[in-house]
């Protein structure tokens, strides 16, 4: 019996990265990983703090704050700020655990950690959210710095709350850095930033295709579950390649095209104001030519898809749906939200990558796959220690260059320490879990 509460999220996390590194020759080649594994599961800081603030109405309300600093070895930590009402430690460590990997995947020089709080933003006043952030950075500005710790965005933190957050560190120690990253373009922010987890997840699943002999997005089917940022440039990025978008979804339901149906970059535009109003995707002028699922999540709803990108949150993917979806003959797999799919969804896709050789579908983690954020939240600091803006293209070429590295890392990574059957596809997941563990290592 341990003496520590249970951490089910936390706890899946660290099973899921060990069960990888136990499968592979890492340890046995290396004896002495086991121990910095030890070491490295433990956070070097957790900060925990309660956010007193008042509502429109003058009453005072409470929540918790955390700042969960996990490791710096690789540079100052760096990981989102998470505001919902599910926000707990096991939550938070789980984030900050997926992050030090994903971090050490952009190949930039970012230490890991994650935090936020238990605040919900739905249906919060502007003027509710700004009193909430600016008393959530009252706490937690002395714990960060430009080159201690850099939060961003998570889920319930966008630009507008990063905004807040930003202006009252400014005054707050009297100090224009760049201690956030997300910030505005007219006062810091990167080109690119708020598309880069997005775009950086088809840039990495065309890696995956061109490295499969699978052509390219033109032509391909998509599922896409989620309806913020993540989501939301995703969606605008398949478009652009020629794919066909046919299911978002929110905490609510889903959206799934009928027919020929599909979604223009005009009406996934028209759902991020929604979204951006904190409105359900009910809300949106163009669901006649959907199917409104209440309650459901896509993926056994949208038929034969050859792409599936959970976008929403994590554990979105159950055992279940990821059997439906390699029964429906969906190729890729990339999660653009953090731990997507449970670990029993993970063993299906695995299960058949092995299984059917050359023709099997391929499943790529989050800590991979959606490194594009925080990688261009890695540009932004670059540029903010510079005093200098790189123009679009300049980010974006950065950006393919960083998701083409990390997918080359996790295959190379794979074939050096998972022994696999003839024609197999490589373990996106081994290969990549262990690439970032022997980087963080080998720094600490
Ligand atoms: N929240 C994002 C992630 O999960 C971005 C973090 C950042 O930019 O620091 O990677």
């Amino acid at each position: 019996m341990s003496n520590l509460p249970s951490e089910p999220e936390f706890e899946q996390a660290y099973k899921e990265l060990v069960s990888t590194l136990e499968d592979s020759t890492l340890f046995q080649k290396n004896p002495e990983y086991r121990t910095a594994l030890n070491v490295v599961s433990i956070p070097e800081r957790i900060i925990q703090f309660r956010v007193v603030w008042e509502d429109d109405a003058g009453n005072l309300q409470v929540n918790r704050g955390y700042r969960v600093q996990f490791n710096s070895a690789l540079g100052p930590y760096k990981g989102g700020l998470r505001f919902h009402p599910s926000v707990n430690l096991s939550i938070l460590k789980f984030l900050g655990f997926e992050q030090i990997f994903k971090n050490a995947l952009t190949g930039l020089n970012m230490g890991g950690g994650k935090g936020g709080a238990d605040f919900d933003p739905k249906g919060k006043s502007d003027n509710e959210i700004r009193k909430f952030c600016t008393a959530f950075m009252e706490r937690l500005c002395q714990h960060i710095g430009k080159d201690t710790d850099v939060p961003a965005g998570d889920i319930g933190v966008g630009g507008r709350e990063v905004g807040y957050m930003f202006g009252a560190y400014r005054r707050l120690r009297n100090q224009w850095e760049g201690v956030l990253t997300g910030k505005g373009l007219t006062w810091g922010g990167s080109l690119i930033r708020p598309e880069a987890t997005g775009y950086g997840l088809v840039y990495y699943v065309e890696e995956m295709m061109k490295y499969a002999g699978k052509g390219t997005f033109a032509g391909k089917r998509v599922a896409i579950s989620g309806s913020g940022n993540v989501a939301q440039y995703a969606a605008l990025k398949c478009i652009e390649l020629g794919a066909t978008v046919v299911s978002l979804s929110d905490s609510k339901g889903a959206l799934i095209a009928e027919g020929d149906a599909y979604f223009t970059p005009e009406q996934i535009e028209e759902i991020a104001n929604v979204k951006l109003a904190r409105k359900s995707l009910t809300e949106f002028s163009g669901k006649s030519s959907f199917k409104y699922i209440e309650g459901a999540r896509p993926w056994v709803h949208v038929g034969k898809v050859d792409v599936a990108l959970p976008s929403a949150t994590q554990n979105e993917v159950s055992k279940e749906e990821a059997q439906t979806l390699v029964d429906n003959g969906t190729l890729f797999i990339a999660e653009g939200s953090n731990m997507g799919c449970t670990q029993d969804a993970i063993d299906v896709f695995e299960g058949v990558r092995k299984a059917k050789g050359p023709d099997s579908i391929w499943y790529a983690p989050g800590k991979a796959s959606n490194c594009g954020g925080v990688a261009v939240s890695g540009l932004e600091m670059a540029q903010n220690s510079q005093r200098l803006s790189w123009t679009r293209e300049e980010v974006d070429e950065k950006l393919k260059l960083i998701m083409r590295n990390a997918f080359n890392n996790g295959i190379e990574t794979a074939k050096e320490y998972v022994q696999s059957a003839e024609g197999e596809l490589p373990s996106l997941v081994a290969g990549s879990n262990i690439a970032g563990f022997v980087k963080v290592v080998r720094a600490m």
